[in-house]
C-alpha cells in the first residue's frame, strides 16, 4: 500500500478552446496546471516524471511555482533519495531534470525511446513538445545501465503497474497504484483533463487519436470509479485533494479521498 502526492510545479493560463480537438464547447479560460507525481511506501521513493527543466521553461517562457529539488524537502525527500523513475513519456514537461537523480532506475517504453530518437522526429510539429537535451539525457543513463525498457504492460513491484496507452505519443504508459482507498490511476498525458475523458474529446496534442480514445476506456477499466483517476495536467486535482501544508505550497494527497466539489481542505 502506497503514498501517493502530486506535485504542482508550474501552472499556465489558456482558452478552453485550445483543450479540445473539437472546439464545440462555448470558450472560456482552461488554466493547465504542471505536475509531477511522488509514490512512498514499502521502504520505495519513486517519482512519476520530472518536470521541465529550467532550460525549456527560459526557451517556452514557462515559470516555476517551485522547483523540483524545494518541492521533494517538502516531504523530506532529496532527489538523492529518488530510487525509481517512472518517465509515462519524454515531453519536455514531463521528463526535464532526470540528472538530478543520480541513484534512480529509469523506467520507460522501447515505443517512446525509439519515438523519440527516431524518423518522427524529423516532423516539427511533433518534436515541438520535446527537448533534445531531455532526450539525451535519457539516451546516456541507457549507456550507464541505470534504464529499464518495457514492451507494454509491467508489474514495478506489487501494487505499482505500468499501462501502456496509446495516442498522445508513442509509447505513453500510465501508473496504476493501490493505495488505501484502493487502485488509483496516474493518467499522466492518456488524459490532461477530465472533461477530456467525460466528454471523448481529446486533447489536441495527439499521434493517433482513436488510440487516444480508446486508452480513455482502459483507463476507466483499471479502477473502482472516476474520482480513482488522476488527470495529468487538470487544475481540478488541486482543488480536490487534502492538500500537505498549506493551501500554497502545492503538494496534494491522492491517497486521500478528493471533495468532488473541489472544495480544498489541509
Ligand atoms: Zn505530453
Ligand atoms: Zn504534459
Amino acid at each position: 500500500m502506497y503514498e501517493v502526492y502530486a506535485i504542482k510545479y508550474a501552472s499556465v493560463a489558456r482558452r478552453a478552446a485550445d483543450n479540445f480537438l473539437v472546439h464545440d464547447l462555448h470558450d472560456g479560460q482552461m488554466d493547465l496546471d504542471f505536475y509531477f507525481w511522488l509514490i512512498q511506501g514499502e521502504n520505495r521513493n519513486i517519482l512519476v516524471d520530472t518536470g521541465f527543466s529550467a532550460c525549456s521553461a527560459a526557451a517556452r517562457n514557462r515559470s516555476f511555482l517551485q522547483s523540483p529539488e524545494a518541492a521533494l524537502a517538502k516531504l523530506g525527500q532529496r532527489t538523492s533519495d529518488i530510487d525509481t523513475l517512472i518517465l509515462t513519456h519524454l515531453h519536455y514537461d514531463h521528463a526535464g531534470n532526470v540528472d538530478a537523480y543520480p541513484n534512480a532506475q529509469v523506467h520507460i517504453q522501447d515505443a517512446e525511446m525509439q519515438y523519440a530518437t527516431g524518423r518522427y522526429m524529423c516532423y516539427s510539429a511533433l518534436r515541438h513538445f520535446f527537448s533534445v537535451d531531455d532526450v539525451a539525457t535519457v539516451l546516456k543513463r541507457v549507456y550507464e545501465d541505470k534504464v529499464t525498457f518495457h514492451d507494454g504492460d509491467a508489474q514495478i513491484a506489487p501494487g505499482i503497474e505500468l499501462y501502456k496507452i496509446g495516442g498522445h505519443t508513442a509509447g505513453l504508459q500510465i501508473v496504476r497504484v493501490m493505495t488505501r482507498r484502493g487502485w488509483i490511476v496516474l493518467a499522466s498525458d492518456a488524459m490532461h483533463y477530465y472533461r477530456n475523458y467525460q466528454n471523448e474529446n481529446p486533447f489536441p496534442a495527439i499521434v493517433h487519436v482513436d488510440k487516444m480514445l480508446d486508452g480513455y476506456r482502459r483507463i476507466s477499466a483499471l479502477v473502482e470509479s472516476d474520482s480513482h483517476i488522476i488527470p495529468g495536467h487538470d487544475p481540478q486535482v488541486a482543488h480536490q485533494y487534502p492538500y500537505l501544508g498549506s493551501k500554497d505550497e502545492g503538494i496534494y494527497c491522492l491517497h486521500e479521498t478528493p471533495d468532488l466539489k473541489g472544495e480544498q481542505h489541509g
